[in-house]
């Protein structure tokens, strides 16, 4: 698949009904993932370092990284955890309108055979529960899923997301995924036909100065339309494990070396890391601070950052 061996594996669970995600605002807790290893092949993804524990681990990071794993009748395994033994729903109250987020491991729409999986996954919760479904992929294939889903969409939100507008910056460490200018052609799409969308500015990489950090800002507001999107979230790279040497190596081999040299400086240097930090966050707050509640700014903070953070929490930063 994309290139990939797949490894297909049994599963227990397709949903996790406490997911950390709701710390990030992305849903109410609730998660789907179809899947332990993505069709792609971004350096900077956790997945690899964080499936080290996972019952659907392969031994070495890296070669978690070569290969799709895919979960088993992921439909059947779903129906299994939104039914009760003699078939009613468990979660069929229209009242209970939680979002649930997919996916944390995988990309839900990295080619036809996962949209097509995808939808079948939505379908099965539109059909069982009142839940509204949030997706977030850095496809260009988001709007196959939508049209098919086209009667639920007051019940789906859309979005992709790129730390970058340039597409050959993205090629060099999100290999495998779509071209930024398609990813962001399907979201004009999804808005265009009356879908709801979410902004997803991430990981966006350490730039030279201050207006850079602004025109990148600006930029994406304006590339992404942002104002028609629900929300907008936001975040610096933060690199895990073997990430960050796959992530500059990457960029190196694609010619970015200044990019590698400051992602390098930024990430050896904790002072530079909370200055690339707060610039990337200031510089989005000032696009969004007209509408408060759009910006969520995830960052990861510690005993001496906290306060400042804290005190931007009116203005987007969610503390992590
Ligand atoms: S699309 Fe997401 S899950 Fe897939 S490799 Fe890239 S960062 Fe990892």
């Amino acid at each position: 698949m994309n290139g990939k061996p797949v490894i297909q594996v049994d599963a227990k669970t397709i949903v996790n009904f406490a997911s950390n995600f709701s710390h990030k605002m992305l849903c109410d807790g609730l998660t789907f993932s179809s899947g332990s290893a993505c069709a792609y092949s971004c350096a900077f993804c956790y997945v690899p370092d964080l499936m080290r524990k996972n019952p659907h681990r392969i031994a070495n990071p890296e070669d978690h990284v070569e290969h799709v794993i895919r979960r088993l009748r992921p439909v059947e395994v779903l129906r299994g955890q939104l039914l009760f033994k003699n078939g009613r729903p468990k979660f069929s109250d229209p009242a209970d309108q939680r979002v649930i987020y997919a996916s944390p491991l995988v990309d839900v729409a990295a080619n036809m055979d996962l949209v097509r999986e995808t939808i079948e996954i939505c379908r099965t919760i539109l059909e069982l529960t009142g839940w509204h479904i949030r997706l977030l992929s850095k496809s260009n294939l988001l709007p196959k899923v939508a049209e098919a889903l086209a009667e639920h969409r007051e019940r789906m939100i859309f979005g992709v997301s790129t730390g970058t507008l340039d597409d050959d910056l993205a090629k060099a460490y999100e290999q495998g995924a779509p071209k930024v200018s398609k990813r962001i052609e399907s979201l004009r799409w999804l808005q265009e036909n009356g879908f709801r969308t979410f902004g997803m500015i991430c990981p966006s990489l350490p730039l030279r100065d201050e207006t850079d950090y602004r025109d990148f800002a600006e930029s994406c507001a304006e590339e992404l339309r942002t104002a028609r999107c629900e929300h907008v979230w936001a975040e610096v790279i933060n690199v895990r494990g073997e990430s960050m040497v796959r992530t500059c190596a990457a960029l190196r081999a694609a010619g970015f070396a200044d990019e590698a040299n400051r992602l390098e400086r930024v990430s050896t240097d904790k002072v530079a890391w909370e200055e690339y930090a707060r610039r990337t966050f200031e510089a989005h707050a000032r696009v969004y601070g007209a509408q408060p509640g759009k910006l969520r700014f995830l960052q990861y903070v510690n005993k001496a950052s906290r306060p400042y953070w804290e005190s931007k929490q009116e203005t987007g930063a969610v503390l992590l």
